[in-house]
């Protein structure tokens, strides 16, 4: 085993990490690197079912989810930067919190506070979101600005979350011939979304953290439920026969911005960062 580090997961809502980046953070924490979990908002404009109550009652649920799903995958620390969740809908819905949104955030004070538990942490990588901001919601979009800032002031290398956007529309059609995916599921928005192929740098090979990253997709239950019995896309996700979802699931992707060449298969591979014991 090589000499231990600390890995900061960036993620805008509780769920986005179940997704995107809990293979890695499994793998991870398994190899004895400690693992550090940041959300921006608590998700509390998260499409859900009636049942989860007000946006208040739903945050209290997702930031008890995330907890569950960060034990699951070996998290060492779950931080909450606080903002409002800005939701997917019109710009004039609110949490009612009265807290800043997070898409309203000064980046350089989000990414100040981000640079903090950095350097806190001693970090020696940390991830945040492609350019796209994945799919496109504005927080995500946020999430890839300030976690490009938050490498400016840091000088700690960021690897950008995404996904090869041919092998996404691919594993959503054959989902879509099993399952019925919600109203909003829109398969047109992720032909432009998440990254090419050609600007991915490191391809990360979790189908050993295939339990952990269903146990980490299952904690999310509230973003699992609908009124109305629709699936929702984690539901429908989880649905997806195993063979299927090893497939599509057993591999996340990161984008370092800074350099191409040879895909890497350790996000660890260009820190020489260790932890201070
Ligand atoms: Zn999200």
């Amino acid at each position: 085993m090589g000499a231990m580090s600390v890995a900061v997961f960036f993620h805008a809502h509780p769920d986005d990490e179940a997704l995107l980046t809990s293979g890695t953070m499994a793998k991870a924490a398994a190899a004895g690197h400690r693992v550090v979990l940041v959300v921006a908002t608590d998700g509390a404009l998260g499409l859900t079912s009636s049942e989860y109550g007000d946006p208040a009652d739903l945050a209290r649920t997702r930031l008890a989810e995330v907890q569950a799903s960060a034990d699951a995958l070996g998290v060492a620390r779950v931080v909450n930067l606080g903002y409002a969740d800005s939701g997917l809908g019109p710009v004039t819905v609110r949490d009612g919190s009265g807290r800043t949104r997070f898409v309203d955030a000064d980046v350089d004070v989000a990414a100040g506070e981000l640079a903090d538990i950095l350097r806190e942490e001693n970090a020696g990588v940390f991830t945040s979101y492609d350019a796209a901001g994945g799919y496109g919601h504005p927080d995500h979009v946020q999430v890839h600005r300030v976690g490009a800032r938050a490498a400016e002031l840091t000088g700690i290398p960021v690897l950008e979350a995404t996904v090869p956007r041919d092998l996404l529309v691919k594993g959503i059609n054959l989902a879509a011939k099993f399952y019925r995916f919600p109203p909003e599921f829109d398969i047109d928005s992720y032909r432009r979304a998440y990254s090419a192929k050609e600007q991915i740098t490191h391809r990360i090979d979790v189908r050993r953290q295939i339990p952990a990253k269903r146990a980490s997709m299952r904690a999310h239950a509230s973003q699992a439920a609908a009124d109305g019995g629709a699936d929702r896309t984690l539901a429908a996700f989880l649905r997806i026969p195993r063979p299927i979802y090893d497939l599509v699931f057993g591999r996340e992707w990161y984008v370092d911005p800074r350099r191409s060449g040879p895909v890497r298969h350790d996000i660890f591979e260009d820190t020489t960062q260790e932890v201070r014991r």
